[in-house]
Order: C-alpha cells, then structure tokens, then sequence
C-alpha cells in the first residue's frame, strides 16, 4: 500500500512536529520559507508493506482574497489527488478563523479527512470531547484521532488510521 498525505493546519498547530515525530529529526524535509505556490514533499515514511508520501499544502488557511488563483487551484487539486487529508488543529485552543477557513475549504471534497487534535497534553480530557463536537459539528470526518506530538502520544494509532485509507 501506498500514498499520499496532504497535511493541513493553520500556523503553530504542530505540523512540523508531527513530521519530525513520524520520519524522524534527520529524514524530514522541513521547510517552512513563506508560502509558495508548489506543493513540497515532507517526508516519505515507509512501514512494513506501506509507505506514505506526505505533502503540505501551502496558503491553504489563508484568507480567500489573499490567495492567488493558481494557490488556490494548486491546493484545491492537492486536496483531490491525495488519498487521505490530515487536518491537524491545536485541541488546546478554541476554533479559530484559520480553523474555519480551512473548513471551508475541505466542505467539498471527498477525500477521506482525518481530523487530528493536536497538543492533548495541554488539555483536560472533558475539553477533549467537546472540541471534537465542535469540529464534528461543522464538517464530516472519517477518523478523528487526538495526538500529542511533542509527547508522542496516539501516533501509532493515528499512522494506523492513515494506512487504511491507502
Ligand atoms: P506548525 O507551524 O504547524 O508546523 O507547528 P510547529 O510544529 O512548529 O509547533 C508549534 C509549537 O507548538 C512548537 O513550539 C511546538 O513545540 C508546539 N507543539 C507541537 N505539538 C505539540 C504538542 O503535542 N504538545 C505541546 N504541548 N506543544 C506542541
Ligand atoms: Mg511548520
């Protein structure tokens, strides 16, 4: 089995440390220049008989009016061709408008979203629960999977989830 990730989530919600997590301080590729309009690789993470390509999709939480057309055709067609979406947010802040223009931006498609709440450790398990009704309330997800990636909590799980939709 084999694919690819579009990564997803508005500054400062953990990405990087999530990619640093799963490939590992020397394998990533991490480059976080100010957005571009390509579509940049990751990382590639192979387990036993799978491998997950992941990829991150530059402007996606920008404001519609600053994204250049070719921004949005590029991230509206990396949403299309992966196989899987990771929308990762911060479970230990409130819903944000970055959150919510990304919500906007995925209410569309029909690649599998796994929502991902990131910083678990921050946070009581009852707020868990009702940041999940929150997000659950305003798009339709696949999996929801709570990490912590600084921890390394749940990653497991998560690349688990990930793997059965390739
Ligand atoms: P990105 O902008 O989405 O790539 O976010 P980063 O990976 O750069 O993380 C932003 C900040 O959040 C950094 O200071 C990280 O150490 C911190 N962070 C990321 N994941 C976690 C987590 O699971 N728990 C906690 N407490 N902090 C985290
Ligand atoms: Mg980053």
């Amino acid at each position: 089995k084999s694919g690819f990730v579009s990564i997803i989530g508005r500054p400062n919600v953990g990405k990087s440390t999530f990619m640093n997590k799963v490939l590992g301080q020397k394998v990533a590729i991490m480059s976080d220049k100010p957005q571009t309009t390509r579509n940049k690789i990751q990382g590639v993470y192979t387990k036993d008989n799978s491998q997950m390509i992941f990829i991150d999709t530059p402007g996606i939480h920008k404001p519609k009016h600053q994204l250049g057309e070719h921004m949005m055709k590029v991230a509206r067609n990396t949403l299309r061709e992966t196989e899987v979406i990771l929308f990762i947010i911060n479970a230990a802040e409130e819903i944000g408008r970055g959150d919510e223009f990304i919500i906007d931006m995925l209410k569309n498609t029909k690649t599998p979203i796994i929502l991902v709440l990131n910083k678990i450790d921050l946070i009581h398990p009852d707020d868990l629960i009702k940041q999940i009704e929150v997000y659950k309330d305003k798009l339709n997800f696949s999996d929801v999977v709570p990490i912590s990636a600084l921890q390394g909590n749940n990653i497991d799980r998560l690349l688990g989830v990930i793997e059965s939709h390739l």
